[in-house]
């Protein structure tokens, strides 16, 4: 396989090598990947728990490594990189921990009439195979993790294929999987294009599940051609937070100036809409404004840079025409929006139409559109007119205001008196409408990544 070379978004360098498969190389990683599958099936589950374990600790011991190479190819702030890199162990051990727990249940078949005492019923979870994982550039350890360690956990072989942006994060956590023992053959990390590969991994029927995350056009395509096999889809968003009349606006402005450019605004629960109700819209703006504009940006290995660049230099000059075509159309542009290279500073875009591009399409960027409501039954209508439905975030301290929320709401994660920018690794996650199917965090995926047969013993009467 030829080499290609990964660079640093922020200034070029090349910080690592990594080979590109090619179509004709995929078969190879199937039928490694079916050897794989048998044999760490018929391994006892707490020899798995323990490799598990070992490998959280490994990453433990090796945050930094990961840190400096998440902060390398993506661009990412290391100080951002090294949160990322703590969670990593966490994941897997919380993965060793449920994976060891594939209870089933008993069925009480007796109950049901003209059957008797001579059967035994009872369910058996398993896991499904071979796995195909294919993961987006913006959180290159954890949302790896979020697949490969549910997936080991309960016995799956899986073939890894990182985005091409940021696969040396993938790499270096297989790495550590090795060191702690696991087995050729159960993890492979294929590189490459996932346009070139990703029909032949995606459709092969030795695959039996698709896990992906990344953009809702990719993820409807794998959908269309996937076949019979579980599918669970991770995908876009436009997530929105509303600011009610009540709330404590500094809170509020604290939140949403974290919320809305972490990771330059490239993370799928990012907040991109902020409904804000009229009779608190110049509080909250004065409020948020120095918050914004205070966020250090630039070399991601400064030790004091907060946000680094987006993930290339073409991604930075789609967000910021993505700013001039909102501003073109009426919008304001309070703050920020000023590009160098793959950075562009933190805005805020008042006076934003919900219906508009900037509002409706997912930004993937450090921005926010603001907009104003009259109440809560409308904010949640404009927030609900979208899509995506991945998370949402309410400000307010009325109790009926939150309850309305809570129901109301079409998202995966409701945070009252937050902004969706929030996850514990253990927490069921995922979208509603065009932002996925299927639910992540660690208990979920265990679920996601294994199936149920259910077993019936005929013995003969003995009354
Ligand atoms: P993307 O372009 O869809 O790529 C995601 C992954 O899919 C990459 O590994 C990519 O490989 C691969 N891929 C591309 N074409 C493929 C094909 N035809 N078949 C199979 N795989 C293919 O997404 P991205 O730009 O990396 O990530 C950003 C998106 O991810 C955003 O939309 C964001 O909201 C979403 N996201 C969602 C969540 C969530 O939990 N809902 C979390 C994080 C990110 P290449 O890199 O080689 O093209």
């Amino acid at each position: 396989m030829t080499l290609e070379d990964i660079k640093s978004p922020f200034d070029g360098s090349v910080i690592g090598q990594v080979p590109v498969a090619s179509l004709k190389d995929v078969d190879g990683y199937l039928a490694r990947a079916e050897v794989g599958a048998k044999l760490w099936r018929n391994t006892p589950a707490h020899v798995r728990s323990a490799i598990i374990l070992k490998a959280a600790t490994i990453a433990e011991e090796n945050i930094e490594e990961l840190a400096q190479i998440i902060s390398g190819e993506t661009g990412k702030s290391l100080v951002e990189a090294r949160a990322e890199a703590s969670r990593c162990g966490e994941i897997f051990r919380l993965s060793s921990f449920e994976g060891s727990q594939l209870y089933g249940s008993t069925l009480p078949l007796d109950a049901n009439k003209g059957t008797g005492l001579d059967k035994l019923g009872f369910t058996l979870r398993q896991p499904v195979g071979v796995v195909v994982a294919i993961s987006p550039f913006n959180y290159p350890g954890l949302l790896v993790l979020h697949k490969i360690g549910p997936a080991l956990a309960v016995g799956n072989a899986v073939i890894l294929k990182p985005a091409r942006t940021t696969p040396l994060t993938a790499f270096a956590i297989a790495k550590y999987l090795k060191e702690a023992g696991l087995p050729d053959g159960v993890l492979q990390v294929i590189t490459g294009s996932g346009s070139v590969l990703g029909d032949a991994l995606v459709s092969d029927p030795r695959v039996r599940k698709v896990s992906f995350t990344g953009s809702t056009v990719t993820g409807t395509h794998i959908a269309s051609i996937a076949g019979a096999k579980k599918l669970s889809l991770e995908l876009g968003s436009s997530c929105p937070v509303i600011v009610m009349d009540d709330a404590d606006i500094e809170y509020a402005a604290d939140a949403v100036a974290l919320g809305g450019y972490i990771n330059a605004g490239q993370v799928c629960i990012s907040v991109q809409r902020v409904i804000v109700h009229e009779k608190v819209m110049a509080n909250f703006l004065d409020a948020l404004k120095p918050r914004v504009e205070a966020i250090k940006v630039g070399d991601p290995k400064s030790a004091d840079t907060k946000v680094g660049t987006l993930i290339s230099e073409k991604e930075a000059i789609r967000v910021e025409k993505s700013i001039a075509t909102a501003v073109g159309e009426g919008a304001t542009l309070l703050t920020g929006g000023a590009r160098t290279g793959a950075i562009v500073m933190p805005a805020i875009v008042c006076g934003v139409n919900p219906k508009s591009a900037f509002a409706q399409d997912e930004l993937f960027g450090p921005a926010i559109a603001v907009s104003s409501t009259t109440g809560i039954t409308d904010a949640i209508s404009i927030a609900n007119d979208s899509p995506y439905g991945l998370g949402a975030g309410v400000f307010t301290k009325n109790m009926d205001t939150s309850i309305q929320a809570a129901r109301e709401l079409d998202a995966g994660s409701i945070h009252i008196n937050w902004t969706p920018l929030w996850r514990a690794d253990l927490m069921p996650y995922g979208g509603l409408k065009s932002s996925g199917i299927g639910k992540e965090g660690v208990r979920s995926t265990v679920n996601e990544m294994t199936e149920e047969k259910t077993i019936i013993l005929h013995g003969r009467s003995w009354q």
